[in-house]
């Protein structure tokens, strides 16, 4: 899972990005309006976390052309304590969720699990198909009910697959999901986990759509 963190106090976004990397996230960290829109224009990003107050073009800026794209990422808004304006205004402009800072970290998470699973269209929080299940909430896994060991990067390849059963996903936009800017890509990347995941899983599990990508099949 791809977040884009728009934030401008340094202190609070290493904290944000910190805290988000430890849970796997591949988090990319811009930190004013402009490369905040720049980037959302050019990376497609499961999830924003987006600061109100911020240099060149403020939150609710950032917001608006978002959405005027008709662009759907889903995106969490960060207020302080009492600007209930900011949050209505933030709601209003196309926001999906709000958290007020100073963050709690376990909040924080939550809030973001739900808007992912939401966005996913999927309001339950486990995701099975075919005896595998995963909890998105506390990262286990199992495997005909058994308990399986999932590797962060396995997971973060898996999870965005087995939430759309039948879709392909090609190599580039795996890769994104296991990297953020600062990670070398190493171009074979991919495929050693997707052979590690058929290792874990079945050789059928995932198939390989020849010049197109991969696709957890729906049957
Ligand atoms: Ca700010």
């Amino acid at each position: 899972m791809r977040i884009l963190l728009v934030e401008d106090d340094p202190m609070i976004g290493k904290a944000v990005l910190d805290v988000l990397r430890s849970e796997h996230y591949a988090v990319d960290w811009v930190r004013d309006g402009l490369a905040a829109d720049s980037a959302l224009g050019s990376e497609k990003y499961d999830l924003v976390l987006l600061d109100l107050g911020l240099p060149k073009a403020d939150g609710l800026q950032v917001l608006r052309l978002l959405r005027g794209r008709r662009d759907t990422v889903p995106v969490l808004v960060a207020t302080a304590r009492d600007a209930v304006g900011d949050r209505v205004a933030g709601l209003d402009a196309g926001a999906d969720d709000y958290i007020v800072k100073p963050y709690d970290t376990d909040e924080l998470l939550a809030r973001v699990r739900a808007l992912l699973r939401r966005s996913a269209g999927r309001g339950e929080p486990l995701i099975s198909h075919k005896g595998l299940e995963l909890n998105p909430a506390t990262r286990e896994a199992s495997l005909q009910g058994e308990p399986l060991n999932l590797s962060p990067r396995e997971w973060a390849l898996l999870e965005p697959m087995l939430r759309r059963p039948g879709v392909v996903f090609s190599r580039p936009q795996l890769e994104q999901k296991l990297y953020s800017w600062k990670h070398e890509i190493s171009s074979n990347a991919v495929e050693v986990y997707i052979h590690g995941l058929r290792k874990k899983l079945g050789a059928d599990f995932i198939r390989t759509v020849r010049g197109l990508g991969y696709v957890i099949p729906r049957e």
